[in-house]
């Protein structure tokens, strides 16, 4: 978009701040500094072990994992998440994987890492959502650390049950074949980041976490945007 366009779109229409809706300043987006800096961090993706590697263990092995936020009900982190997921802001989603991306180069996270893979949505999900707010967050990874992202590699075979359902869905067996690797020749010897918005009891994780390790010699890493 030209940019004289987008001065007069900034003009009519200003963007503002998703959780306190105030018009956003110069250098400032989706989020105005101050819910951004209000945001609940975890801090300890320098942390070789950390909660989100204590969630993940057991289930399925792997290298590193880290999230950046905490997710709380009737936080600022739940209204940015619904309005990823439910407002059809995608912008949002990506700046998150940027700003998350940043933090994670600092820390030297992305090393040894070959590429980063997004958890599928349903091919259903994606068509009605019109996007899957994971890739989103991996391209926003991407943008800072220059590595390729893998978007057809893994498939999502059954749809994602309500949230309410969740509970009893994680906990039964079919999660683990909810996940196909369509083509494991590619990930072979790879070392693959795998990025979910929220991590919750780690279920979907280890699902697709023990599709993709069908590739010889895969080596894992976890990413996710928030601490459930
Ligand atoms: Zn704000």
């Amino acid at each position: 978009m030209p940019g004289f366009i987008k001065e007069l779109l900034n003009l009519l229409y200003p963007p503002l701040c998703v959780v306190c809706g105030r018009k956003l300043i110069a250098g400032e987006e989706q989020l105005c500094s101050a819910c951004l800096y209000a945001l609940p961090r975890t801090r300890f993706h320098a942390e070789r072990q950390n909660p989100v590697c204590d969630r993940l263990f057991g289930k399925v092995p792997f290298e590193k994992a880290t999230a950046i936020f905490y997710y709380q009900k009737e936080s600022y982190m739940q209204c940015v998440m619904e309005s990823f997921k439910y407002k059809s802001n995608r912008q949002l989603a990506f700046y998150l994987g940027t700003y998350a991306g940043m933090q994670l180069s600092k820390q030297g996270f992305f090393e040894q890492i070959d590429l980063i893979l997004p958890v599928p949505l349903h091919k259903n999900k994606e068509k009605w959502r019109g996007y899957n707010q994971s890739e989103l967050i991996a391209k926003g990874l991407a943008c800072r650390s220059g590595l390729p992202v893998d978007s057809s590699s893994l498939e999502r075979l059954l749809e994602n049950p309500t949230q309410t359902r969740r509970g009893l869905w994680e906990r039964s067996q079919n999660v683990q074949q909810l996940f196909k690797l369509r083509s494991p020749d590619n990930l072979v010897g790879k070392h693959v980041l795998l990025v979910d918005d929220v991590l919750t009891s780690g279920s979907t994780m280890e699902a697709c976490g023990n599709a993709l390790l069908e590739a010889r010699g895969l080596r894992l890493s976890f990413f996710a945007l928030a601490l459930a």
